[in-house]
Parts: C-alpha cells; sequence; structure tokens
C-alpha cells in the first residue's frame, strides 16, 4: 500500500516538473514572440519607407508612421478603407480590377515587382511612388503588404536626364544641319567660282598667244626703231610678266577651289561601309609617292596595320593626306624617317593608327587649328592650301573617330587616327 502511494507520488513530481518545463518554454517562447513583434513593431515604425497592409478586399489594416507622413493622413483615418483611396485615377480603378481579378484567377499580376505609380495625398496632390507588393499568408486568410518609395526626387533626376538628352540630341541635330548647309554652300560657291576662273584660264592663254603675235609684228623693219625698241621692253618687261602673276594667281586659286571642292565632297558624299585593308591602302599610298621617297632619301617604316570597317575612298584620302604631309614637311638637316603602325593601348572596339616622322615639328599653339581649314604653320615650306588636314577631320569625325597630333618643333610629329572597328 505504501509503495503504491510512493509510486504515484513519483510519478506526480515528475508530471508536475514536466508541467513546470512547459510552463518555462511557453513563457520562453511568448516572450520571444513578444520581443519579436516589438522589434517589427519597431522596424515598421521607423523606416522611412512606408509600409501598408490590406486585406484580400483592399481594406487597409496597417498603415506605419513613414506611410501617415507621405500620405498626409494617420493611421485611424485610413484603416477599415479602401487603399484605393491613396491613388489617383486611373491606378485607382486598375486595383480594383486587379485584385479582383485576382480573386478569380489567382493571377497575381502586382506581387512581388517594383511598380512605378502614383500616390494620392489627402490634400489631393500625386506624387510618383515605387510599389514593391508581397503576398501574406495568414492562416486561410492572405494580407498584402506594400512597402511604399517616394521616388520624387529619382523622378526628377530622370526627368532632368532625359532633357537634356533631348537638348543635346536637338543641338546635334541642329549642328548637323549646319554643318550640311555650310558643306553645300562651301560646294555651291567652288562651284560658281569655276566658270569664271576657267575663262580666266582661256584668256590669259589667249593673252600670251597675243603677245606672241606681237613680238613677232615687231620684228617688222618697217616700224620706227625707237617704237619698236619701247614696244618690245614693255612686252618682255610689265607685260610678260603681269601674264605670269595673272597664270599663277589663277592656278592658286584653282587649286584652292578644287581642294574646297574635295572638303564638301569629304562630307556629303554617301558612304559605302566595307572591310578596308589598311595595310594594302598604305602600301599603295607609298608605292605611289615612290618618286618623291627616293628623292628625299626617306626610310619609310610600315608596322601592323589591321583593317577596319569604312568608306574606302574616304580612309585612303585620310592615309594619303597624313603620309603626304610626313613628306612635306621633313626637316632636310637630318635624315628622314616616317613610321606607319598602331599604337598600343588601344581602347576596346577601336583601333589607333599613326603615321609619325621626324620632320620640321608644329607648336602646341597649332594642335588644333591645323584641322581647320586654311590653317598653316609652314607656310614658305611648300605649295599647299591648307585644306588636307580639314578633309581628314571631317572623314574621320563620319566615322565616329577621332585625330589628333602630338609634337615638338624640331623632332617631329605624330599623327593618331582613332576608328571605330565597324561604323
Ligand atoms: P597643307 O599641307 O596643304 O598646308 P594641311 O591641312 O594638310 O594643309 O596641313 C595644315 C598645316 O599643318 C600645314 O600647312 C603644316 O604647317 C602643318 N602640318 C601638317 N602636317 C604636318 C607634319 N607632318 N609636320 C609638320 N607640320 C605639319
Amino acid at each position: 500500500m505504501e509503495d503504491r502511494v510512493d509510486d504515484r507520488t513519483t510519478e506526480l513530481a515528475v508530471a508536475n516538473a514536466n508541467l513546470r518545463r512547459e510552463v518555462a518554454e511557453r513563457e520562453r517562447i511568448e516572450l520571444a514572440l513578444r520581443e519579436n513583434v516589438a522589434r517589427l513593431q519597431a522596424i515598421l515604425t521607423s523606416t522611412v519607407n512606408g509600409v501598408i497592409t490590406i486585406d484580400e478586399r483592399g481594406l487597409i489594416e496597417s498603415f506605419n508612421p513613414a506611410a501617415e507622413q507621405l500620405f498626409g493622413f494617420s493611421a485611424n483615418e485610413v484603416i477599415g478603407r479602401n487603399v484605393t483611396m491613396l491613388m489617383p485615377p486611373p491606378f485607382a480603378d486598375e486595383h480594383d480590377g486587379y485584385l479582383a481579378a485576382y480573386q478569380s484567377t489567382g493571377v497575381r499580376r502586382l506581387i512581388g515587382i517594383g511598380r512605378e505609380v502614383l500616390g494620392k495625398r489627402k490634400d489631393g496632390s500625386t506624387f510618383p511612388i515605387e510599389l514593391i507588393v508581397s503576398e501574406v499568408a495568414l492562416g486561410a486568410r492572405k494580407i498584402y503588404s506594400s512597402i511604399v518609395l517616394d521616388i520624387t526626387r529619382r523622378k526628377a533626376a530622370e526627368d532632368s536626364l532625359q532633357a537634356r538628352t533631348f537638348e543635346l540630341a536637338e543641338a546635334n541635330r541642329d549642328l548637323t544641319h549646319r554643318t550640311a548647309e555650310t558643306e553645300m554652300f562651301v560646294y555651291s560657291v567652288s562651284h560658281d567660282l569655276r566658270s569664271p576662273l576657267v575663262n580666266l584660264q582661256g584668256f590669259s592663254k589667249e593673252l600670251g598667244k597675243a603677245c606672241d603675235s606681237l613680238a613677232t609684228l615687231l620684228s617688222d623693219e618697217r616700224l620706227p626703231g625707237d617704237i619698236r625698241q619701247t614696244a618690245r621692253t614693255l612686252l618682255a618687261g610689265k607685260m610678260t610678266k603681269s601674264l605670269g602673276f595673272i597664270q599663277a594667281g589663277v592656278l592658286r586659286l584653282s587649286n584652292i577651289i578644287d581642294a574646297l571642292l574635295r572638303l564638301s565632297r569629304a562630307g556629303r558624299v554617301e558612304y559605302r561601309p566595307q572591310r578596308v585593308d589598311v595595310a594594302r591602302t598604305v602600301a599603295r599610298i607609298v608605292a605611289s609617292l615612290q618618286g618623291t621617297i627616293a628623292e628625299k632619301r626617306v626610310d619609310v617604316r610600315i608596322g601592323e596595320l589591321p583593317a577596319v570597317i569604312g568608306d574606302a575612298t574616304a580612309l585612303e584620302q585620310v592615309f594619303a593626306n597624313l603620309i603626304g604631309n610626313a613628306l612635306n614637311y621633313l626637316d632636310p638637316s637630318r635624315p628622314a624617317v616616317i613610321e606607319v603602325g598602331t599604337s598600343s593601348g588601344e581602347i576596346a572596339g577601336f583601333v589607333t593608327y599613326f603615321v609619325r616622322d621626324n620632320g620640321l615639328g608644329i607648336p602646341a599653339a597649332h594642335f588644333q587649328k591645323i584641322f581647320q581649314v586654311f590653317q598653316r604653320v609652314h607656310t614658305g615650306v611648300g605649295p599647299g592650301e591648307g585644306i588636307g588636314l580639314a578633309i581628314v577631320a571631317r572623314v574621320v569625325e563620319r566615322h565616329r573617330g577621332k585625330v589628333w597630333v602630338e609634337s615638338a618643333v624640331g623632332e617631329g610629329s605624330t599623327f593618331f587616327v582613332r576608328l571605330p572597328r565597324g561604323i
């Protein structure tokens, strides 16, 4: 009998201990839960983003302080009301549609994505927001929680960037238009100057012939000696000299007009992009200049020249001008070396060619100017119209590339041409 009582007592003691453990465990869980809830509450309260939860019918269940700030409503004013009160049309109508569609089809169009919409404040004003919606299952019930980010500043930045891009595109179009107009103007003026120039050429030739006939006439013994003498002096002196000046002037003008026509053509001709074997192009140019190269005893060194996509004729013009200039502006006081190659450290997608000489060099103040029309540095060195580099610049620009020079007076110049591998 006593034994049984003892057993029972032990059983009860064990059950008691178990119960106490369970209670302690439950208290621990409850504390942890309460802590978690408090933590969540603290996060919701302190977060700078609005957090709104709604039920399946779209009625607001919670509205954190950041949401109150954003929308200008207090939580009390919105809880239990349809969330569409925070949206201007057409978002408000769409929202009801989404919810209804989701209810009947299960298609979640709003869940998980950051969507840019407009929010409506208590005072009726609207502002851009980004919504990130998630679905939360609470037992058999579902609620939707939305994080609301005010993107007014981001939008303003995007808008001003867009406006700036638009402005730049406009300016670019304007510039292209004006360049085309200038080129057309240069073309028509040069073209119009051609015919009077041809007349001048023809008539000065006629004048030359007339002078020859006059010289023959003046050998007629029947003319008085003093008149013959004076006429001969006039003919051989002033007249011949003047005729010479006229012809030289006409030739120079004709060269300028030709160069201007070439320049306007460089901007106007339609490009036919194709693979251009630059190595072969350069070899052809060097071969055509062989006479000058031999005469000036130039050591021409050609490195690796990869192909690019571009207009074959235009690119040939570029290299012909640069190599031609390298030959024109050599320094006779030292053995001439001209190198053509590609420079290392290239930018991906581009090839940078160079044409280097050890000639006269160019003062730094002229590095930019020489690419403009009629800008010459070494006027006394040789003939030239000061248009070659302007043509180079225009062609390179049309290939969306870049041309520049590095040079030191008395040491030489290196012209760089960077071209995209494809245009
Ligand atoms: P042009 O050679 O007909 O004068 P360009 O437009 O080709 O016209 O060149 C403009 C000027 O730039 C030249 O007059 C010359 O003074 C200078 N220049 C061009 N290339 C070189 C070079 N390789 N070395 C020194 N000066 C150069």
